[in-house]
């Protein structure tokens, strides 16, 4: 049982999200939002309070696209089918889905900001975090993160924002927006082999955001305490000396043994310890607010899975116990490499 409040946990759930339809065979199809969503009602129907999500303002989404691609999104409710890059394919009504994905996160924020409820997960689609300003990619056409992100900095005036990012593929377009500033701290763990291959362990910021980007290729056979023990051997530290306002998290499950596109080794239980840290993180910052949002995973069972997991520890607030962590030679020598290239910017190292 734990010993302290139990935390209010916000969901942001739509069926307009289904209306994106990417093309029958693509991976990240209206399906995989339908198993959330039956999950979530079977399982937790009364332990959430629902967010409903509104359409993202022209404004909001400047904050990070440019008018022209936000044009050319637009336009795309003219054809039945478009392609905005050769993964990213979406239909006449995929544009709403997205304009919904970005305006739900933003609702998700103010939700959390204002006290509403202690930590919120944006269950939407399409995903975001490989959005760019100009162009879409990897499945992603705005980047819901990014834009939350710049929200919470120009409307709430928050100077210190923390993204964790646990897809198994490397945030690209987060990582771009955020590079050369040290107002927000970008941490992604990811499989380098697979899709943008980016995220080297030497790309660590630039200028003034020297040392806030925190990259850790992770190899593909990594397993689940493996993970968990480099998380808490991260942020922890971050936590403590970066003192965050705000904690975003590309919250992305295709690091599932069953993905079919990640294809690494973790199961459901990462998800689950991962969310443990996450609630220790969130009390030790004095309730930071929280805010999750959905991006990879694409063996729908799998995904709801462990969507479940996430919101079965954050509405139990199960924050008290802590597994002991196990570290193993493969773990160590990552947090070493990690500790040896961003002791010289002293951000999170000690
Ligand atoms: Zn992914």
């Amino acid at each position: 049982m734990s010993s302290v409040a139990a935390l209010r946990v916000g969901i942001v759930r739509d069926d307009r999200f289904l209306l994106h339809q990417p093309g029958l065979v693509h991976p990240e199809g209206p399906g995989r939002l339908k198993a959330v969503y039956r999950m979530l009602d079977m399982d937790f129907g009364h332990a959430v309070m629902e967010i409903q999500p509104e359409l993202a303002t022209l404004e909001q989404l400047e904050l990070v696209h440019s008018p022209k691609y936000i044009r050319k999104v637009l336009r795309t409710a003219e054809r039945q089918f478009t392609y905005l890059a050769p993964d990213t394919t979406v239909g006449s009504q995929s544009y709403l889905a997205a304009y919904l994905a970005v305006g739900g996160c933003i609702k998700g924020l103010q939700a959390t900001l204002a006290g509403r409820c202690d930590v919120c997960f944006a269950l939407v689609r399409p995903p975001g975090h490989h959005a760019h300003p100009n162009r879409a990619g990897g499945f992603c056409v705005f980047n819901n993160i990014g834009v939350t992100a710049r929200y919470a900095q120009k409307r709430h005036g928050l100077r210190r924002i923390l993204i964790v990012d646990w897809d198994i593929h490397h945030g690209d377009g987060v990582q771009e927006l955020f590079y050369s500033e040290k107002e927000v701290l970008y941490f992604s763990t990811h499989f380098m082999g697979w899709y943008p291959q980016t995220g080297d362990w030497e790309e660590t910021g630039a200028g003034e955001g020297l040392g806030y980007t925190i990259n850790v290729p992770v190899p593909k056979d990594i397993r689940d305490p493996e993970m968990v023990y480099l998380y808490n051997r991260i942020l922890n530290p971050v936590m403590e000396r970066y003192r965050p306002e705000l904690i975003l998290v590309s919250a992305g499950f295709d690091g599932h043994y069953r993905d079919p596109l990640g294809r690494t080794q973790l199961t459901e239980l990462c998800y689950r310890n991962l969310t443990e840290l996450l609630v220790r993180l969130l009390r030790r910052g004095g309730n930071t607010p929280v805010l999750l949002a959905l991006e990879g995973g694409y063996n729908v069972g799998a995904l709801a899975h462990c969507v479940s997991e996430v919101l079965d520890v954050l509405t139990e607030s199960r924050d008290d116990k802590q597994s002991p962590l196990t570290e193993t030679d493969k773990s160590r020598q990552l947090i070493e490499k990690a500790v040896s290239i961003h002791k010289p910017y002293g951000v999170w190292t000690y």
